[in-house]
């Protein structure tokens, strides 16, 4: 069987520095905002190319944490629109509507599978403060475009970098595209923990000295409590972790690019398409999504075959019952991507040998 994630294996290429980084915490005594965190974010930041990056206890938080300064500071207050992609993860859009603001939901383009940047400024209000956009699928989502108009209407640009650590848009890191970005240490991602993590990155000091105290129970000294905060921080084992696995980012990142690189020179099936290829410099293959019309025969042939996939995502936000005054929303081709999309196997310890069979069953699908 071909794992569409082999955790263990990709643990088990760095099994003695993880052990080793691990037990020096252990042994430390000290297991929260200690050294290890310090670390990893003046990492972090430098990996990025921010001034701040503050770890906090997992992506969903670190969307959350950026829009409550937002509010904290007075730049932003319930009622307020953000546009963001309406194809995502939950937590892009749990992020907003937690704050009490309201998600503006603008469709992709289905050859990109990101926010479709010519629709963005229509959508845009009065009330607009921000856009959030979405590095989907590991795939850069920033534009010149975008950046040109959140200039033109003073729109704080936040980025939702979950999926894409070490993906870059003319040199510069996602992360550091916009006003601040939330990242997700999620065991499955990129940069991945062993456990839940999070951070946000940002070169703007109030905004990162208000998410670290929301973070931290909404205190900057002990007991002291400025803001009604929560308890969401990053953990010293998984800090880390998170050190050592930032090291092998890109090497990891461009093992998934040679995987991606052999999909696109011989995946030829009538029935699958490929979304259209960034260069490498653009899209970290977090996840490898390919469209079909015959999308669920087309999984299990797959897993008849040996191969597991997963959906990405089977139901899009506004169909979600958690969001049921949106289920009668219509967004067309959203709606198609969910009901064609399925992810292929993709990480950076498939072998050659999994790499051509998945080819060539791909290949061989005939509905
Ligand atoms: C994983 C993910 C998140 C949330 O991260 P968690 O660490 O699981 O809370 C947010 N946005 C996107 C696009 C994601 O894929």
């Amino acid at each position: 069987m071909i794992k569409f994630l082999d955790l263990k294996g990709i643990t088990d290429l760095y099994s003695d520095e993880i052990h080793h980084a691990v037990s020096s915490v252990v042994d430390s005594g000290w297991y929260l905002q200690g050294s290890a965190n310090k670390q990893f974010e003046t990492e972090y930041a430098n990996y990025i190319g921010t001034k701040y990056a503050i770890g906090c206890a997992n992506g969903l938080d670190a969307l959350i944490w950026i829009y409550r300064a937002y509010i904290e500071l007075g730049v932003m207050q319930p009622g307020n629109e953000v546009i963001v992609p309406a194809n995502t993860y939950i937590a892009s859009i749990l992020a907003i509507t937690e704050n009490g603001l309201k998600p503006m939901l603008v469709e992709p383009r289905k050859d990109t599978l990101e926010i479709d940047d010519s629709l963005i400024e229509a959508a845009i209000t009065p009330r607009t403060k921000s856009i959030l956009i979405v590095h989907l699928y590991g795939r850069c989502a920033y534009t010149d475009k975008i950046g040109a108009v959140c200039k033109k209407y003073g729109l704080k640009l936040v980025e939702d970098n979950a999926q894409a650590h070490g993906c870059r848009f003319e040199g510069r890191r996602t992360g550091s595209l916009g006003d601040a970005s939330g990242h997700s240490f999620y065991p499955g991602k990129n940069l991945g923990a062993l456990g839940d993590g999070g951070a946000v990155t940002t070169n703007d000091e109030k905004l990162a000295e208000t998410v670290r105290t929301l973070a931290n129970y909404g205190s900057q000294k002990k007991y002291v409590f400025k803001y009604c905060g929560r308890n969401s921080r990053l953990d010293e084992l998984q800090a880390a972790v998170l050190s050592v696995k930032l090291r092998h980012l890109d090497d990891d990142n461009a093992k998934r690019q040679r995987v991606a690189e052999k999909y696109y020179q011989n995946v030829d099936n009538e029935y699958i398409t490929l979304p259209t290829r960034l260069s490498d410099e653009n899209n970290v293959y977090h996840i490898f999504p390919v469209l079909s019309p015959k999308r669920d025969a087309l999984q299990k042939y797959l897993v008849d075959n040996g191969i597991q996939t997963l959906i990405h995502y089977p139901i899009p936000p506004h169909k979600q019952e958690c969001y049921k005054d949106w289920n009668g929303l219509s967004f067309p081709i959203t709606e198609e991507i969910h009901n064609q999309e399925l992810s292929i196997p993709i990480s950076q310890v498939m072998t050659d040998d999994e790499v051509d069979f998945v080819i060539k069953t791909l290949n061989s699908f005939k509905p």
